[in-house]
């Protein structure tokens, strides 16, 4: 067994020496009311992540007790999303698939004086609650018999009552020093269609006590969870020894995972979605996973983020430049090269004819890459930022009367700089030095610069897209999302781009450019940022 590298495989590791459990089981507990974000991966690279290590296995746990919010086009994201992730669950599993047996253990508790129906509304249960100082009221219906309590539950199933008129509480302890023991809520009514029940039931099970069910019920051995959830563990430990259960699931919290500039709440994703400000769950701006798939982030270097992010006890936050540059690592290493430039400046050079096919290097950080040929010729495109009238000291592009080498080709001098009516620069015209093509260069011309080109026969007229971060930084932090939220936060641009580009779509370096997923969008040509070349993030 490898050594524990987390506080979660410590226990496991404790757990399994002390002969408390043998094989591990965790779950990933959704809840099918939105698509999931960059922090679940965090939970999936936890719970799958640790059942893996232990050749256990992880369900893929649809907390679906909350009708209202639930639908199935959520299930088949998170689905889709998890598939994407690289991760394989051992069953799927649904909360409602133990409605039933939930039902049943509910009537046990009341059999057994541990749960009341009590005829409270949801505000006087909460203002009877009592505070972190002072103890709770108990509420007047704590004392019904359990053959009267399980009459009215019974009735409450049956439908005999509108939604909050009556719940079930668990009978614990209204002076417990933790809230979550004064006699909680453990079934509410509600005249809901759920999307896997239908009109089956009109009262469900509230989260804190399915939860223990449904972990017991699959085998769960270690249930792992975010910190919010480590007042509520008394809670799930009474389910389970109230409902007697062996071996008993243990809940293990851990941070959750909070990245700045980003939100990380599906309910606000959904505002996002829904008022427009994003083209969708999958706009690339989104923390979503299917967000950044579509953005054209590698799953591994969101795994491989999770990993070195590691697992701990205490609530931090995240630099989304630490994130991208994990990610710029990543394509670093495997996205080939290619050339496209913005806002593109004609060059013609004045004496070359015809064409020639050079030498491009897939990625020099990847020998077996190799090159790849690009066909050179006498009118390019060059990027306008790459030429000056009027350079700045130590400007090592392009000037009349200067030198720069074009990528894998010549070095060519600027000769004449060709400007419309309104005095731009519409067209630079050179010489190259036939001896100075790359790897043979025998010239002896001197270049500081190399610039990136395409060439103008055979370049595809691109859209060009930027993206800022959806939030502003951490200076806004405590501001409302609202007013932190960059709506104008996609940029687009004309570009001019190798052929080669579509016809091997994905992530691509280009140079001096950034990392781009590029792809067809009908009849369009697209090159999307994933992440910027270099970290000009804290600039
Ligand atoms: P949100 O607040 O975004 O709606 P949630 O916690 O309500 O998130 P669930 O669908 O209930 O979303 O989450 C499934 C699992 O993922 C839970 O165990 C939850 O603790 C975990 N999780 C959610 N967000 C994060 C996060 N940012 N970091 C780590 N784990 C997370
Ligand atoms: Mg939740």
């Amino acid at each position: 067994m490898a050594e524990a590298s987390n506080f979660i495989e410590q226990i496991i590791d404790e757990d399994l020496a002390a002969g408390k459990v043998s094989a591990i089981q965790t779950r990933f507990p959704p809840e099918p009311n939105g698509y999931l974000h960059i922090g679940h991966a965090k939970s999936m690279f936890v719970n799958f992540g640790t059942a893996l290590k232990y050749g256990g296995k992880c369900n893929l746990f649809f907390d679906d007790t909350n009708p209202s919010k639930e639908k199935t086009e959520y299930v088949d994201a998170i689905r889709r999303d998890i598939e994407w992730l690289g991760y394989s669950w051992a069953k799927e599993v649904y909360a409602s698939d133990f409605f039933d047996v939930i039902y049943r253990y509910a009537e046990q508790l009341i059999s057994e004086g541990k749960a009341y129906v009590c005829d409270l509304s949801p505000e006087e249960i909460k203002n009877t609650r009592g505070t972190l100082t002072e103890p709770g009221v108990e509420s007047p219906y704590r004392g019904r018999t359990p053959e009267e309590n399980l009459r009215l539950f019974r009735a409450m199933r049956d439908g005999a009552y509108a939604d909050g008129e009556k719940c079930l509480r668990a009978k614990i302890d209204m002076a417990s020093p933790n809230i979550n023991l004064r006699d909680p809520v453990i079934y509410r009514i509600l005249h809901a269609s759920h999307h896997r029940t239908g009109d089956k039931w009109c009262i469900y099970p509230m989260y804190d006590y399915a939860h223990p069910i449904c972990d017991y019920l699959q085998g769960v051995t270690h249930s792992l969870c975010t910190l919010e959830f480590e007042d509520h563990r008394p809670l799930y430990d009474w389910v389970g020894i109230e409902l007697g259960f062996s071996p008993k699931p243990r809940q293990i919290e851990f941070a959750r995972l909070n990245l700045t500039n980003l939100v990380m709440s599906k309910r606000y994703l959904k505002k996002l979605v829904e008022d427009g400000s994003v083209h969708g769950w999958d706009d690339p701006r989104m923390p979503t996973l299917a967000g950044l798939r579509n953005r054209g982030i590698p799953a591994e270097a969101i795994l491989d983020f999770c990993a070195r992010a590691g697992v701990t006890k205490a609530n931090s936050e995240c630099e989304i430049g630490y994130f991208e540059a994990v990610v710029r690592d990543y394509l670093n290493l495997r996205a080939p090269r290619a050339m496209a430039v913005v806002d593109p400046l004609k060059l013609t050079i004045t004496n070359y004819e015809g064409e020639e096919e050079v030498e491009f290097e897939v990625n020099q950080l990847d020998p077996a890459a190799g090159s790849r040929k690009i066909v050179f010729g006498k009118t390019l495109f060059i990027e306008r930022s790459d030429f000056s009238l009027d350079p700045p000291p130590k400007y090592h592009r392009l000037r009349l009367g200067g030198y720069a080498r074009l990528k894998s080709a010549y070095i060519v001098r600027a000769d004449e700089a060709v400007t419309d009516g309104t005095g731009k620069v519409v067209e630079v015209k050179c010489t190259y030095f036939p001896e100075s093509r790359s790897g043979s260069d025998t010239s002896g011309v001197k270049a500081k610069g190399v610039l990136h080109w395409v060439n103008a026969a055979t370049a595809k007229d691109a859209e060009l897209r930027r993206y800022d971060h959806l939030l502003r930084d951490a200076d806004y932090a405590g501001q409302d999302f609202s007013e932190r939220i960059v709506l104008d936060s996609e940029h687009i641009f004309a570009a001019k781009a190798e052929p080669a580009l579509f016809e091997k779509e994905g992530a691509y370096q280009l140079m001096r450019t950034g990392y781009y997923k590029a792809c067809r969008e009908g009849e369009k040509f697209v090159l999307s940022e994933i992440v910027s070349l270099k970290d000009n993030f804290n600039k």
